[in-house]
């Protein structure tokens, strides 16, 4: 790996570059020299977050080379540690809302931004901001050296949805000036940014509507459900139940996700289609399968519901299948049992930092 922090708006070194004695990019890529993978330069906004570094993984397991950029508001760099002597993988400190040029690159997959609900409404602001200035300076990016783009948007774009399940033709149902609106309004605007700048521009553009995603490496204090739910049942202490927990979300695991992901990556498939897993749960139910996962003799602590908090969610998903020939395989009980591991270690590292 190799670790840039420069923030100027000039070229950044490439992997290979000879004056910085790495390793050239076409012999670190054995792959790409028998012809057997298309090698490609490919940029990731928010690489040190949960799903970008997943990705990241996906794509250099693929034969090529990332670019992660990511300036760690929400992120962490041990997300990205296993890729310490990884030659293909360079990581850039920068805050995409700062217009930046990478170098030539083949694809852009923009990650950035605070996505957990405590996250957002803390970094209010930012999250308004990288979604518009960070969208489109990152979308400046991929016209510039004729790349492909694809973005991550959300379920969220739906609102609280009066429409159910959600299908990609429903336009949602959304507070504009409600707490939520600094992550759902800049999400939303990123979707016009993405589909003008394909419509006046040509860019080759795509984009996933990302439903409720878990597995390793979700952020253990982000306050989401799944990592609040694990954490709390593994350390004994009562689970946070918002409301009367009757409200439903559909989780999906991140290896699924991912597999859609690059999916559509490949596609010229420019509007916005669900990913996620179709099966609905109540925030009840979900606690009860953490709890028979974790073995935790758990009980619940019921507290308000936030603002605005969507009272159900569910992806329709015919288009992902027609399209991408793709849904998904790992289903809760079996996705909170492959999660169980990192969590127990998120536990352990907080026990062995407050013994410190
Ligand atoms: P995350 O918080 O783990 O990762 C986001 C990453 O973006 C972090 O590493 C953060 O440091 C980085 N980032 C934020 N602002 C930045 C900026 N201005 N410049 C550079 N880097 C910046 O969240 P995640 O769950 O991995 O989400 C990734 C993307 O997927 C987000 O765009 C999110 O909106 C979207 N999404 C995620 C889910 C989900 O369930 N995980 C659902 C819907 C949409
Ligand atoms: N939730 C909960 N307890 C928690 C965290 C979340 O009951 O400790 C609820 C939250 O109110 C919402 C659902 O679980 O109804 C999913 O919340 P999350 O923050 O994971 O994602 P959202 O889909 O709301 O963005």
């Amino acid at each position: 790996m190799y670790v840039c922090n420069k923030t100027s708006n000039r070229g950044i070194p490439r992997l290979g570059d000879p004056t910085l004695g790495l390793k050239s990019i076409a012999s670190a890529n054995t792959l790409g020299d028998l012809g057997l993978v298309k090698s490609k330069r490919i940029m990731v906004t928010g690489a040190a977050g949960f799903l970008g570094s997943h990705l990241t993984d996906a794509l250099l397991a693929a034969g090529h080379e990332v670019l992660g950029v990511d300036n760690f508001c929400t992120g962490s760099m041990a997300n990205l540690k296993h890729l310490e002597r990884e030659e293909r993988f360079e990581l850039l400190e920068q805050d995409i809302v700062k217009a930046f040029d990478p170098g030539p690159v083949d694809y852009v997959f923009n990650f950035a931004s605070p996505a957990s609900p405590p996250d957002y409404l803390r970094l209010g602001v930012e999250t308004l901001l990288v979604g518009s200035a960070g969208t489109i300076n990152t979308l400046e990016i991929a016209r510039k050296y004729g790349a492909g783009y694809l973005h991550a948007s959300t379920s969220e774009c739906y609102g609280d949805p009066l429409v159910h399940p959600q299908v990609e033709t429903y336009w949602g149902h959304v507070n504009p000036i409600g707490p939520r609106s600094v992550y759902d309004e800049s999400k939303r605007f990123a979707e016009a940014a993405v589909t003008a700048y394909q419509r006046y521009h040509g860019v080759n553009t795509h984009m996933v509507r990302i439903f409720n995603t878990y597995g390793p490496r979700l952020a253990a204090n982000d306050g989401r459900v799944i990592s609040n739910f694990m954490m709390q049942a593994l350390r004994g202490e009562s689970l946070t139940m918002y409301g009367d927990g009757s409200q439903t979300r559909s989780f999906c695991y991140v290896s699924d996700l991912i597999e859609g992901i690059v999916r559509l990556s490949k596609t010229d498939y420019h509007a916005p289609v669900n990913i996620g897993n179709p099966v609905e749960w109540t925030i009840l139910e979900c606690a009860k399968e953490v709890v028979a996962v974790t073995g935790s003799k758990v009980d619940i602590r019921f507290e308000p519901l936030p603002q605005d908090d969507p009272t159900r969610r569910r992806p329709d998903i015919s288009l992902a299948k027609s399209l991408l020939g793709w849904e998904p395989k790992i289903f809760l009980r079996e996705g909170l049992q492959k999660s169980l591991e990192y969590f127990k270690e998120c536990v352990e590292a907080e026990q062995l930092a407050t013994t410190a």
